[in-house]
Order: structure tokens, then sequence, then C-alpha cells
């Protein structure tokens, strides 16, 4: 297809892979980003599950934050999923005193918010505007939306009422890994906004 968009995946860690394939699968043209000469060249850009400590960390060592903020400031479409979740709140609790994050998303996250008994579940969720019945949500020592301003929408909540996904205009992000379960809708919703945006 020769419009697909060009969509990045942050290639500093995580699982990159995986949502490379998920974009493939959803008819993006998907390559991994590691340096600002190719973030520049892409139209919306995945933040992949992993660490956000070490994603922070080696984003500063890569000088990749400041052009990352620049381009998300700038309009960028992005999708964070569960340490990219992170990447993309404005503010952090429980995160390390020197993390920092991308931001765009005005929301405040909690990093390993499901505690050490829940480290991991699955559970259905529901997501507004996806078509088709609720994801499987994979939740890996994820983090959970504490509150969120007043233009952030929220797209998905536990049964206890928990938010676990949210938008906010070009942004999009999941506490849980949609990249995992081979059900690519989360990521065809993210093509979608890159292509209205472009
Ligand atoms: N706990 C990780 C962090 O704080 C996120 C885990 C994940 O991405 N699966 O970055």
């Amino acid at each position: 297809m020769t419009d697909a968009p060009v969509i990045g995946v942050l290639a500093l860690q995580g699982d990159v892979r995986e949502h490379l394939i998920a974009l493939a699968a959803a008819d993006a043209v998907a390559r991994p980003v590691r340096r600002p000469e190719e973030l520049a060249e892409v139209d919306g850009l995945v933040l992949p599950g992993g660490e956000s400590t070490t994603i922070s960390k080696l984003a500063v060592i890569f000088g990749m934050l400041e052009p990352l903020r620049e381009r998300i400031r700038a309009g960028m479409p992005a999708y964070g999923s569960c340490a990219g979740m992170i990447m993309l709140a404005d503010k952090v609790l429980d995160g390390r005193d020197d993390q920092e994050t991308i931001g765009g998303i005005d929301m405040t996250v909690r990093r390993n918010a499901f505690g050490r008994q829940n480290d991991s579940f699955e559970a259905a969720v529901n997501v507004a505007s996806l078509g088709g019945g609720p994801v499987t949500g994979v939740f890996i020592r994820a983090p959970w939306v504490e509150s969120t301003g007043t233009d952030v929408d929220v797209l998905s909540r536990l049964r206890n009422g928990t938010v676990v996904a949210v938008r906010h205009d070009r942004l999009l992000a999941t506490s849980f890994h949609p990249e995992l379960t081979g059900d690519h809708r989360v990521h065809g919703l993210f093509v979608d906004m890159v292509r209205a945006s472009r």
C-alpha cells in the first residue's frame, strides 16, 4: 500500500519487535527508531513496553529526549504501552528520582501500581471507540493512570474503576500490552490516528 503511514518504534529497550509486527499487521510501514535522523523520518511513533527507567536513561545517553519532546510538542502522534505509557505521562509517581519522561499527556501515572501479588495478570478490557468487543489486556508490572487533565479522554477502565487507557489529542497510551496478544485493533486505532494527522 503506497499511502501506508511510516510508524517508528523507539528501539532503545523493550518489546520493539512485537510492536513492529503488530504495526505491519495493521497496515503501517514499521521501522525501529534509535537516532534523531530516524525520528525525523516517521509519521508517528510507538513507545514500547519494557523498563521506563532504562528507556529514560538511554534516551538521554542517545540524545533522543529533546528531539522526542520536540516532535511530540509539534503534534506527532505517539502511542505508548506500559513503560511507553509512563514515557508519555507529564507526571510519574513511584519513579526513580532521576527518571525523565517525554511527557505530552496531561496525566499522572503510578509505576508498578498493581502491586506484587498482581504483578502480572490478564483482564478483558473494553476500549472506547474500538469495535468487536473487549481486548485481552496483558498487564506486566503495569502502571495505572491516577489522574487526568480535562482534555484527556479515558478509553478504558477496569471493573474497579482503575483507568488503564487514555487518549489526549494525538497521543494514546495503555497500561497493557496489545502487542503481545495477536489482536491488532489497538494498533489499528493508532494507525488510523496517524493517517488522520497527515
Ligand atoms: N514496570 C515497568 C516500568 O516501570 C513497566 C513494565 C512494562 O512495560 N511491562 O517501566
